[in-house]
């Protein structure tokens, strides 16, 4: 049996976590390769170190050297290695990450050193080998993961027991450091499950599992005992951000489960996350509540628009022409929206203008600061009525809906509503499903 265990920010934030840590490991043999992540907060108000790292990049890039950010790095891990008691020269190793920053001049090798000092720091607590991840984990010029990386991965654990592997990062096509996007340690997980062949991939954090909805949007959601992959995808993506939205991939392929774990409560179930095939799903028609802010609305009306061919198709060339992907695409008889995250479109405005040029519609409106809510359960398309549910909740708090789009998947229903109603909709969403008497 081989379970591979990721420890998220808040699982490395301190010596006395890393001896909790330490006896999770204890008690489970199986718990045999050990991917970490940077120290996160230790309270509301702290620093994450590879926030504190991003700061160093800048520092090193406008005075050449690395600056008072990386003196509060240093401070941090001299202080997790004395509290935890760890053998190791930490001074010798800030000295030469501090000169290495410095030398490579890249943001991500910068970033990337919280997990690394983070994963030599645990290897030595743990007493068993330290792998880079820059060694084994390749990834190409977009940042997905190379076939490569599997066979070597394989390779560099053959005939070791344990080992500790940091997460995050890995090796670019000009073998440059290159990191995932934020959370990414949890992509890092899944790769070293896959390679394994793990039975299970534990992630560790400071939730007891995924919740039905933001902890920080409502206190205290219920807990989700299980989810299918397929669900994972939808509200991770959607930004329930406790598991990075690409972190299933590696595991898919392979059909390994994962389970979302609270280190600092251990004894909790947390959630258990299957393959789509043979899943039974609960009893709940909505599984779980996400949403993120921030998106833009481009909406076309032109009669005859159904009988138009290639309509869509010349509002995507001007997308593509701006490199901008969208998130959505709900089409009416004679409309069509397409929701963009607002990042992508600095230039609107040109946008817009090659948008009327090419095709020439009745109307276009753009609706920025919109906040899109997805409401996922395969327990959705087994019953009548969820929609009507959903609605009503969303105006008994006066709340207007801008935008909804069900995926063809009958998995979802998104709607889009203003930025400044965002939390007011999610937490009458949650009451509806999930509240008391539910
Ligand atoms: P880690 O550092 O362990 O990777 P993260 O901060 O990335 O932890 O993820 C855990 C956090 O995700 C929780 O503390 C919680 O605030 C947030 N979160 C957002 N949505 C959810 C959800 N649906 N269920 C559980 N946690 C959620
Ligand atoms: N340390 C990285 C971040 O803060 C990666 C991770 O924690 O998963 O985004
Ligand atoms: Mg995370």
């Amino acid at each position: 049996m081989i379970k591979v265990c990721k420890f998220g920010g808040t699982s490395m934030a301190d010596g006395i976590t890393l001896l909790r840590v330490k006896n999770i490991l204890e008690i489970d043999p199986a718990r045999r390769y050990v991917v970490v992540s940077a120290p996160g907060r230790r309270f509301s108000g702290d620093s994450k170190v590879t926030d504190l790292l991003y700061s160093t990049y800048k520092e090193v890039k406008e005075g050449g050297h690395v600056g008072e950010s990386f003196t509060k790095i240093a401070e941090r891990f001299r202080s997790i290695v004395h509290e935890a008691n760890v053998a190791i020269d930490i001074e010798a190793l800030l000295y030469e990450t501090a000169c290495a920053i410095e030398r490579e001049e890249s943001e991500d090798f910068t970033a990337s050193r919280g997990e690394f000092l983070m994963g030599r720091i645990m290897a030595a607590f743990l007493g068993i080998p330290f792998i880079d991840a820059r060694d084994v984990v390749k990834l190409d010029a977009q940042g997905r993961v190379d076939a490569r990386t599997y066979a070597l991965l394989k390779d560099r654990l053959h005939g070791i027991g344990r080992a500790v592997i940091a997460g995050f990062y890995g090796e670019g096509p000009e073998g440059r450091v290159k990191t995932f996007s934020r959370g990414g340690s949890d992509v890092s997980g899944a790769i070293v499950a896959r390679a394994t062949g793990a039975d299970l991939y534990e992630n560790w954090t400071d939730v007891s599992g995924f919740l039905a909805c933001d902890p920080r949007i409502v206190a205290s959601p219920s807990g989700i005992k299980k989810l299918s992959y397929r669900e994972l995808r939808e509200l991770s993506y959607m930004g329930a951000n406790v598991l990075h939205s690409e972190a299933i991939f590696p595991v898919r392929e392979a059909g390994i489960p994962i389970r979302i774990k609270n280190t600092f409560r251990p004894e909790d179930e947390g959630t258990c996350i299957l393959p789509d095939k043979g899943f039974v799903p609960g009893d709940r028609p909505v599984t779980g509540i996400a949403g993120k802010k921030n998106f833009t609305v481009i909406y076309l009306e032109k009669s005859l628009m159904n009988a138009e061919i290639g309509f869509a198709y010349r509002v995507l060339e001007v997308l593509k022409r701006h490199n901008i992907s969208f998130e959505h695409m709900p089409t009416g008889i004679d409309t069509i929206s397409f929701v963009i995250d607002s990042e992508q479109l600095p230039d609107l405005e040109v946008v817009e203008r090659e948008i009327v040029e090419a095709v020439h519609p009745d109307k276009i409106n753009v609706i920025p600061a919109i906040a899109l809510i997805a409401v996922v359960g395969h327990g959705m398309s087994r019953n009548v009525g969820i929609s009507a549910r959903l609605f009503s909740a969303i105006a008994r708090t006066g709340v207007n809906v801008r935008m909804i789009d069900q995926g063809s998947s009958e998995l979802n229903i998104i709607v889009g509503v203003e930025n400044v109603h965002y939390e007011r909709t999610v937490r009458a969403v949650y009451d509806e499903f999930f509240g008391e008497g539910k």
